[in-house]
């Protein structure tokens, strides 16, 4: 998690069940309150009056000249991810990747020297997060920037070292891109993988696991590569996907699955009893048998799973009334409480880098979300899934400095989600037009 730049997960989201041996999860009970209290505490207060005035840039203070720039931005209406009800006339103090407190004026201190940045009449949100995209070496990631997609999960079909040295290239600036969360490879299983399905050449795209004795060394395979996510792909059988999803559980990790269809080597029951917390494209659930689908609707509910549903590239993929179906059961999940996530499936034929995600945002809508649950489905409830609540998908003291200037209310229409005006990552702003960074890039954070 080191190379990741950041060391710690969060509490909560898919990975509920109890961890030991990830070494990052070691990490989170010492490292992450202490951070939070001590980025938080000298930026909150809650009297209204004697709030310092703000100062242009080139104006701090001697003792902040030698420290990273302090960045405060004023005015907007803020709708920071968490599920809490927008706040109009905000700040949001950054410094370095990091915010160091948000929420209402009155109530922050801007520290002196602070560069102010003005959202007056503008919405901030967080940037976005692309859940379910496939990308490669070369692949143009500007663009998801340019949308405003900040992070993005890839999973995976992509070589082990690609994807790890594109990860490096992202963190350490060599290239332009979002925050990279990924699976390493997918796993499945032998028997029954299916050469036609697998071409032996593809091999290098995916992990075989060879028997439930081998889970794990494929999730120490996965954790030593800096994965995130376990991905469970369409071949698996029923007893390596359980040993499986102890060996993620064990080391933190959460799971998800795609099984390819309707039905499978496995279904959506035998993943989420197997301790899946995720399921992409609504996989594995027979819409042909009610009673599996309303018992797959109770689990998903009960175990707290999230819904990646991925409907742009359904509707390009499943004829009308299989779409139809996932809809249906997406709109009962979702007033049950049920938490959806979005995903594009990026760079699937038709899909475009960023642009698919709002398109996503607005299917989404279509299929029964609110505006609020749709934004949240990109930003808060993203970052539960990815098992960082905290860090990204909200803007709150500690989280990454990840978030966008918009013009109009995302709450009143979806669409506004891409009205973007300005984008920034880990506190560096990117210009759209020019796709260079603007503010100067903040030493790592200790
Ligand atoms: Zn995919």
């Amino acid at each position: 998690m080191a190379a990741h730049g950041f060391s710690t997960r969060g509490e909560g989201g898919l990975d509920s069940v109890p961890t030991v041996s990830h070494a990052a999860t070691q990490l989170r009970a010492v490292f992450l309150p202490a951070v939070f209290l001590a980025l938080a505490a000298p930026f909150v207060f809650a009297g209204p009056d004697s709030v310092p005035p703000v100062l242009s840039p080139g104006e701090s203070s001697p003792r902040e000249a030698a420290e990273a720039p302090i960045f405060a931005v004023l005015g907007g209406t803020l709708i920071d991810g968490t599920g809490a009800a927008p706040i109009p006339d905000s700040a949001i103090i950054f410094e370095g990747d990091r915010i160091r407190a948000a929420g209402r004026r009155r109530q922050i201190r801007i520290p002196p020297g602070a560069i102010a940045v003005d959202a007056t009449d503008l919405t901030v949100i967080p940037g976005l997060i692309d859940m379910h995209v496939h990308l490669f070496a070369g692949t143009d990631l500007s663009l998801f920037l340019e949308r405003g997609v900040t992070s993005v999960r890839n999973l995976g079909d992509v070589p082990l070292e690609e994807i790890v040295a594109l990860r490096r290239d992202i963190d350490e600036g060599r290239v332009r891109g979002p925050r990279l969360f990924h699976c390493g490879l997918f796993v499945v299983s032998e028997p029954p993988l299916k050469e036609e399905i697998y071409p032996p050449d593809d091999l290098k795209r995916f992990m075989i696991m060879r028997s439930p004795a081998d889970a794990r060394g494929v999730v120490r395979r996965l954790v030593d590569a800096g994965a995130d996510v376990v991905k469970v792909k369409t071949e698996m059988s029923v007893e390596s996907l359980r040993a499986l999803g102890a060996a993620a559980a064990e080391a933190g990790l959460p799971m998800t699955f795609d099984n390819g269809g309707e039905t499978g080597s496995y279904d959506a029951l035998a993943a989420f009893d197997a301790g899946a917390r995720g399921v992409e494209h609504l996989s594995g659930i027979p819409f042909d048998e009610p009673a599996t689908v309303e018992a797959v609707l109770k689990k998903m509910l009960a175990v707290g799973a999230y819904a990646d549903p991925t409907l742009v590239v359904l509707d390009r993929t499943y004829a009308r009334s299989r779409v139809e179906a996932r809809e249906e059961f997406l709109r009962r999940f979702v007033a049950a409480g049920g938490s959806v996530i979005a995903g594009t499936d990026f760079p699937t034929r038709g899909l475009t880098a960023g642009i698919s995600l709002h398109q996503e945002l607005e299917r989404l809508v279509g299929a029964g979300l609110s505006n609020k649950q749709a934004l949240e489905a990109a930003t808060g409830r993203a970052g539960r899934a990815l098992g960082y609540p905290g860090l990204v998908g909200t803007i709150e003291a500690g989280a990454f400095a990840d978030f966008l200037i918009i013009a109009g209310d995302p709450l009143k229409e979806i669409r506004n989600a891409d009205r973007i005006l300005r984008v920034f990552k880990g506190g560096i702003e990117f210009a759209p037009e020019c796709n260079e960074a603007v503010t100067e890039p903040a030493p790592p954070s200790p």
